[in-house]
């Protein structure tokens, strides 16, 4: 039998934590939010992430641009906030529309104002190990490791998914946390083989039903990135048979009500290391 994961409480500690430590800072954190286009689910994430901003007490601009805006108009938009001393994190929704070139995009915002940590500056940083700030769902997945004493030390990790977002980074965080990583992909040609030895087992494939009982090391940790929305009953799912897994695991997250909430704790508590960083309370 698993412990589960309560990601949800997890993170409503951790905003709790982040207010209070915003409260007393010289002046808000502050958050800019740009959304392109009108995607109902990207249109619910950054809702969320402007109410988020208001429940941990931050400054929060936010600008949505037509489907069919320029990507000039982008980045110009860009720029000013790159120069906005009220700015400490600049987050430009993805997907963003087809017209516009992603790496432009990213490489426009300031790698200090970068809260995502997409800037190809940050993602060296983080092949270094030493980047102040990680994306948001591998900083969340690290939190829960922690705060459930889950160690990644000398334990063998298998990540499952390597997109830029979650499963590169999220290996590139147990590397520096002294993890042996094995990465998997579509083009791996036995992931049962790789998955059974996990110590630690991060799935990140967006593909329902992927990880069987079967494929599970007795005592594993699992954590479920997936969303995995059922077109029929509007419900989320995620790649892990949670059923089959959960007898078998020591640790296991929850789809709802795991990964997902850490992930948007993450937003904030990036903004708020941002804005110390530019307060000059932390160093660099
Ligand atoms: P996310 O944004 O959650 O990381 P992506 O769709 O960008 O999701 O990436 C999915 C990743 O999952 C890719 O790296 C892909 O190779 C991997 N993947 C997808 N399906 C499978 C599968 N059946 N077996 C192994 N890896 C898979």
């Amino acid at each position: 039998m698993a412990r589960i994961i309560d990601g949800k409480a997890l993170a409503a500690g951790i905003r709790e934590q982040i207010k209070t430590e915003a409260a007393v800072l010289p002046r808000q954190p502050g958050l800019a939010v740009i959304l392109a286009g009108e995607d109902p689910a990207s249109q619910l994430y950054v809702r969320n992430k402007v109410k988020d901003c208001e429940e941990c007490g931050f400054f929060s601009r936010r600008f949505d641009l037509s489907a069919d805006a320029s990507e000039e108009v982008l980045l110009g938009i860009l720029n000013k906030l790159n120069a906005d001393s009220r700015i400490d994190g600049i987050l430009v929704q993805l997907p963003i529309p087809k017209q516009m070139d992603e790496k432009r995009i990213i490489e426009t915002i300031s790698p200090e104002k970068d809260v995502d940590a997409f800037h190809p500056l940050n993602v060296g940083r983080m092949v270094r190990g030493d980047s102040p700030v990680w994306p948001c769902t591998p900083a969340g997945i690290s939190e829960m490791l922690k705060a459930y004493h889950i160690p990644v030390d000398g334990k063998i990790c298998v990540m499952v998914g390597r997109s830029n977002i979650v499963g590169k980074p999220m290996g590139l965080r147990l590397l520096r946390d002294h993890g042996t990583v094995i990465y998997c992909h579509r083009h791996t040609p036995d992931l049962q083989a790789m998955t059974r030895q996990a110590d630690i087992l991060i799935v990140a494939a967006g593909c329902k039903g992927l990880i069987r009982g079967s494929m599970v090391k007795e005592g594993a940790a699992v954590i479920d990135v997936a969303m995995n929305r059922d077109p029929e009953t509007g419900k989320f799912t995620g790649d892990v048979v949670f059923d089959e897994v959960e007898p078998k695991a020591s640790f296991i997250t929850p789809v709802p009500g795991g990964v997902g909430p850490m992930t948007r704790a993450m937003l904030m508590k990036n903004t708020l290391t941002l804005a110390k960083l530019h307060m000059g309370l932390l160093e660099k």
